[in-house]
């Protein structure tokens, strides 16, 4: 049987303002992250690996990226791999730190995950149009978030989940302090895992436990699965998760309220005519 490539994209939040308030937190959360990709290439050597990181205003990709001058020069004697890819991520992450640090007073908390999700899936994209044998090439994404969701971004997200959904990517998650109804979508719609981490203690056996082997794998294992999801959706009108609302019947757009005109199709509705009234007027049924 001919053996399928593997490619893992991990997407690691680093928002400033949230991690300021952990700073020992997040050492151990990069450190683990980096003991887990270094582990996710050693277990296969066609495993290839992206690394991605969003903060309040941007995403960007870190790894694969090319080793400065004087970074090569210490390859001796080390697996080239690990070294290139420690070097680079340690690298990137300690300048995007210094970058915003004593920066973050006016900052918001949250973070663009939409735009390092939809980074990834392109990044997926082209290495399947890439390689002659890309049929084969089966992807993955890991999040790990530490910002609370922001339902001005449920749209982008969505879409990106759909998009995986569509192109056989499992999106699995590990939100972290913050419970993520996004994350928990993504994992039950393309078949991830999904988990909450509230103490980091033992972060780096998480994620060699639950996210190191693959879809298939898994199977075999007794991994805890999600009870609950939050499948709230956020209303176009006013970006607020709701449990009920009115969906447009043309292009299925979520209003929290009546809308005589659907704001993104323009179709106008007009809510039924109530009977006429006899005699003692009726209380208004809303
Ligand atoms: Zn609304
Ligand atoms: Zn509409």
């Amino acid at each position: 049987m001919e053996e399928s490539e593997n490619l893992l994209v991990v997407i690691l939040d680093i928002n400033a303002k949230q991690w300021s308030q952990r700073v020992e937190e997040f050492k151990k959360v990069v450190d683990s992250v980096m003991v887990f990709c270094n582990s996710y290439l050693m277990m296969n050597h066609s495993n290839k690996l992206a690394f991605y990181t969003c903060n309040h205003s941007n995403a960007t990709i870190l790894y694969p990226a090319e080793l400065d001058e004087n970074e090569s020069r210490i390859l001796d004697g080390k697996f080239e791999l690990f070294v290139e890819l420690n070097t680079i991520l340690s690298r990137k992450i300690k300048a995007l730190v210094n970058e915003i640090d004593g920066k973050i007073e006016n900052q918001p908390t949250t973070s663009l995950l939409s735009g390092a999700f939809s980074q990834a899936l392109c990044y997926i994209h082209k290495k399947k149009n890439e390689d002659p044998s890309g049929q084969r090439l089966s992807s993955r994404i890991l999040v790990i978030k530490a910002s609370p969701d922001v339902s001005s971004q449920y749209m982008p997200v969505m879409n990106c989940i759909f998009a995986s959904q569509k192109h056989n990517i499992a999106v699995d998650s590990c939100s972290l302090f913050h419970r993520s109804g996004f994350l928990q979508q993504a994992a039950d719609i393309t078949g991830g895992t999904y988990n909450f981490v509230d103490n980091v203690s033992g972060f780096l056996e998480l994620l060699i436990w639950i996210y190191l082997p693959e879809k298939g794998v898994r199977e075999k294992f007794e991994l805890p699965t999600n009870v609950e999801i939050d499948y709230r959706a956020a209303c176009f009108c006013h970006n607020t998760l709701i449990e009920m609302g009115f969906v447009c019947s043309v292009c299925l757009s979520i209003y929290c309220k009546f809308m005589p005109k659907c704001l993104t199709c323009q179709t106008r509705f007009r809510l039924p005519q109530l009977p006429p009234m006899k005699g003692k007027k009726k209380k208004k049924v809303a």
